[in-house]
């Protein structure tokens, strides 16, 4: 049969193994890029999470019971033997998700390692405080791991945000299991296997793939689950508030995003363009903190628009295995369509397309690099989240002006500002309603900084030392001191 990948087989991974799981359904793993079945998937049903959950439940005294210094040691190894086997999971993640080998090479896989190794050191790191309260009492706090956390992950990075909620509960003393995006399960059932690999004790880390409204309602809903980190849409995220109600579960809720970029009039327009038309193309737009508004002065507002357009027409859209292209496809044939739709409603609200608007090919969910231009900033193209490689281009008479539309969206994850005055990008950065403002570049992430939104971007911060709090409760000890 003359396909690229033979179709293979995944089970659920469960207590250190691949189980069956109990629903005895599979469904089919497309290519995005072809639209050719790449694997078999089972889909996992309640009775799985009960599984998975018990088993979490189980192993929190194995993994609690080891020295904090060992658990860094296997969290160490568990990057080692990723790092070895980098190139494997770099094409699984490229074939899963469409992603270009090169990016995931550069960016996401550089980024699950930094995140694992960064997190593998702060295993022996986390301390309570001695407190002073009274004379007769020795008044101290522990930092205790929250308990068994369900971990729900998005399609757009599957591994790199699956790493981001890892590797913290599990440096924590938490663990996990992980609901992986229906389209994008393949990389972190292997990525389970290697942390088994590595020493992970068996049921620390458990990988349930299955339906959101199956396997990821039923991991919020549960009693056995301590605490939900999920990424994805506002909607989903309301819905796990909801349910993680039910029994006070820890919330954190990376959700999505209508980030702006302001570029005003004296800034560095080469370097400016050149990162705005990555901050909406990388990963054809489909990344929570894209830049896919464009707010411009008005007076290098055409020029900014023109040299977008050369930007948006030079990207090489195509086969992600190709070392030249610079674009994938979207996810699958919904998004494909949703992107289309957006295009549509755009037009019909009178925003001029400029480049781009169309699928290329009848082959894989290719969409062209698409810019808007005399964008107005109530279009709906300006205000929701399109999650495709669509930009508008919006013009701005003034700081003021700039600042009222940057801030004008239920949205807050990110923010860009491109000017030479010193006084006026600290100004704007502070007024910016964006858990990161990036001055000068756009859309650099790193372990070490807090990531995050309010509003419909989301609540509580990943990354840093903000996401030890996010695995861990402090207890508070008193010791009476009297003879
Ligand atoms: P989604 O909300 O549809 O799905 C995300 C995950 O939630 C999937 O694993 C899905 O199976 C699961 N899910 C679906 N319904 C559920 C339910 N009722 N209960 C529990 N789990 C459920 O989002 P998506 O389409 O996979 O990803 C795109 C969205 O993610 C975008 O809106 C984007 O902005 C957001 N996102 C945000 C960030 C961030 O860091 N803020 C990063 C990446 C993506």
């Amino acid at each position: 049969m003359d396909q690229k990948v033979d179709i293979k087989h995944y089970e659920l991974f469960i207590d250190g193994r691949h189980v069956a799981p109990t629903t005895g359904e599979y469904t089919i793993d497309l290519d995005p890029a072809t639209e050719e079945p790449i694997a078999e998937v089972a889909q996992g049903g309640v009775a799985d999470v009960d599984r998975a959950v018990s088993v979490a439940r189980a192993a929190l005294k194995v993994w609690g019971g080891l020295r904090a210094a060992e658990r860094g040691r296997i969290l160490q190894r568990a990057a080692a033997l990723l790092e070895q086997n980098q190139e494997e999971l770099i094409e699984i993640e490229s074939l899963d998700a469409g992603k270009p080998l090169a990016a995931v090479r550069r960016q996401d896989m550089a980024a699950v390692i930094d995140t694992l190794r960064y997190y593998a050191g702060w295993c022996d790191k986390i301390t309570g405080q001695v407190i002073p309260a009274r004379p007769d009492a020795l008044t101290y706090t522990v930092r205790e791991p929250v308990g068994v956390v369900a971990a729900i992950v998005p399609w757009n990075f599957p591994l790199m945000i699956g790493m981001w909620k890892i590797a913290p509960a599990l440096a924590c003393g938490c663990t996990v299991v992980v609901k992986p995006a229906e389209l994008t399960p393949l990389s972190m059932l292997r990525v389970a296997e290697l942390f088994l690999e590595a020493g992970l004790p068996a049921g620390v880390l458990n990988v349930v793939c299955g339906k959101g409204s199956v396997v990821g309602e039923a991991l919020v809903r549960h009693p056995g689950v301590d605490k939900v980190t999920f990424t994805g849409s506002p909607k989903v995220g309301r819905t796990i508030m909801q349910g993680a109600a039910a029994n006070f579960k820890k919330v954190t809720l990376e959700l999505g995003g209508k980030s702006a970029n302001l570029i005003f009039a004296d800034a560095n327009l080469d370097r400016a363009v050149r990162a705005a038309a990555s901050g909406i193309f990388f990963n054809a737009g489909q990344v929570c903190s894209a830049g896919s508004r464009v707010l411009v002065q008005r007076p290098v507002y055409d020029e900014v628009v023109r040299r977008l357009v050369d930007r948006a027409r030079a990207i090489r859209v195509g086969d992600p295995r190709d070392p030249s292209t610079t674009m994938g496809p979207v996810i699958s044939a919904g998004q494909m369509k949703t992107v289309l739709d957006y295009i549509d409603i755009g037009r019909a609200e009178g925003a001029s397309l400029v480049a781009g608007g169309a699928r290329i090919g009848r082959e894989g969910y290719f969409v062209e690099p698409t810019v808007f231009a005399d964008v107005a900033h109530d279009m709906r193209i300006s205000q929701e989240e399109i999650f495709g490689p669509v930009l508008s281009v919006i013009p701005f008479d003034d700081e003021a002006d700039a600042l009222r539309m940057a801030n004008g969206t239920p949205y807050s994850l990110a923010a860009g500002v491109w000017s030479a005055d010193i006084s006026r990008v600290h100004r704007v950065a502070a007024a910016l309603k964006a858990g990161t403002v990036w001055i000068n570049t756009y859309g650099y992430t790193d372990v070490r900084l807090p990531w995050g939104g309010s509003g419909e971007s989301g609540l509580g911060r990943e990354h840093g030392d903000a996401a030890l709090e996010n695995f861990t409760q402090p207890k508070a000890v008193w010791l009476a001191l009297e003879a």
